[in-house]
């Protein structure tokens, strides 16, 4: 007979690369979840902005049952309806003409910087290969993307990591005129920095990259793994900048929940992608696919891409007024449903501080870095859980000024 697991069982047998919170949840409705004890909490964190269509919505249960009852797994020496349809929503609803699927943000970064060094080997030379990247910017837990990744710690001690990658300042244009050339195969940036302290980028930034790109012939990669699929309130964050991308990388919220990931790119770059240069067992499996599929055209829709920047508003306005009581924050930004607040001096790095405070309130939420409290719900929750939700933070960060 089995029995019920319990915190300490991740202790005792998991690999320590985590610290999770005490409490285990084991059921989630919308923008609630509960935990083995019965008890209630009010969403925020949203699954660190995947589940953007809450929990167990029911157009991705039905969206999942039902290709759970026909077909799971082919491999890609067969194509399959879900992928081919998934494929065709992206593309008629982004700048890109071709789609490569797989099922993290790591693996699409991956494939998108393989795919630029292979286009400029194939269509330049093998010296155009040096990638600019940025400080403080997150692409994943590979050996590649921790390497193209602007913090450090995450590449320490598992080196050699892979060569030609330089780092600018987010923000910068001048660091970068100083870093690109004509050996530069892309240039990869996150229109709006997550794990990085939820920092947009400005739009002559993102204006000026597009310019450096084409002046040297490089790729510009756009890692909408965090930011994209209506977490602003666009599709794609970079809509509204009016700056497209050769390559964008998606996953998260492109799952709702469920394990998936996509690399866009154009019709010019694609074909360095021939047949044998890269792959993926699992990338393009219908059952993930059929639930993205779903997800997005949940997403892709006024009613809810609206409904984001209404509800940026209503979690602002909260967050303003927490702050007018505490002045526990510096700053409040981001964009759509991706908000962080930066904490004032006087309470430097003590953002992770509120999250176990939260927990005991009935909420969570999330940072970015020590020194940033993170939201990132559900893009459809509810305004009474954000109120309901709200007063337990503000209730949270109460308990911390009085512990100051
Ligand atoms: C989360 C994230 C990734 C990594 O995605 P995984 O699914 O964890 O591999 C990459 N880029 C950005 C911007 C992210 O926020």
């Amino acid at each position: 007979m089995s029995q019920t697991p319990t915190r300490a069982d991740f202790d005792r047998y998991m690999v320590p690369n985590y610290a999770p919170q005490q409490v285990i949840p084991v059921r989630g409705e919308g923008s609630r979840l509960w935990d083995q004890e019965g008890r209630e909490y009010i969403d925020f964190a949203g699954g660190i902005a995947v589940n953007a269509l809450g929990h167990c919505h029911p157009v991705l249960v039905e969206a999942l049952t039902a290709q759970a009852n026909r077909l799971w797994h082919l491999s890609n020496i067969y194509t399959n309806e879900p992928a081919l349809k998934l494929a065709r929503a992206l593309v008629e609803r982004s700048f890109a003409d071709k789609v490569y699927l797989c099922s993290s943000g790591g693996e699409a970064n991956e494939a998108a910087l393989k795919l630029a060094r292979r286009w400029a080997h194939d269509t330049v030379s093998e010296h155009k290969h040096r990638i600019v990247s940025f400080s403080q910017s997150f692409h994943g837990r590979t050996l590649f993307t921790v390497s193209v990744g602007g913090q450090p710690k995450y590449a320490q001690g598992f080196g050699p990591v892979p060569g030609g990658i330089v780092h600018g300042e987010f923000n910068d244009l001048d660091s970068v005129r100083d870093l690109i050339d004509d050996d530069t195969c892309a240039v990869v940036v996150e229109p709006m920095q997550g794990e990085g302290g939820i920092v947009p980028a400005t739009q002559a930034f993102l204006q000026g990259l597009r310019a450096l790109c084409d002046a040297h012939d490089a790729l510009l990669i756009f890692d909408e793994v965090q930011t994209g699929v209506g977490r602003t309130g666009t599709l794609f964050a970079h809509e509204q900048y009016g700056v497209t991308p050769d390559i964008l990388t998606s996953a998260k919220a492109l799952g709702g929940g469920f394990p998936v990931g996509a690399m866009l790119t154009t019709d010019r770059v694609a074909p360095a992608f021939g047949f044998g240069t890269h792959g993926s067992t699992y990338g393009g499996n219908a059952l993930a696919s059929a639930v993205a599929l779903a997800a997005i055209e949940h997403i892709d829709t006024p009613e809810v891409l609206d409904g984001v920047k209404r509800r940026h508003a209503r979690f602002r306005e909260h967050l303003e007024r927490i702050n007018a009581r505490f002045g526990v924050f510096r700053e409040i930004r981001g964009m759509g449903l991706l908000i962080g607040a930066e904490m004032a001096p006087e309470y430097e790095g003590r953002a992770k501080d509120i999250l176990p405070l939260a927990i005991e309130e009935g909420v969570m939420a999330l940072i970015a870095g020590p020194n940033v409290l993170r939201l990132a719900p559900s893009l459809v929750i509810p305004e009474a859980d954000i109120d309901a939700g709200m007063a337990r933070l503000e209730r949270a960060v109460a308990r911390l000024v009085d512990a100051q």
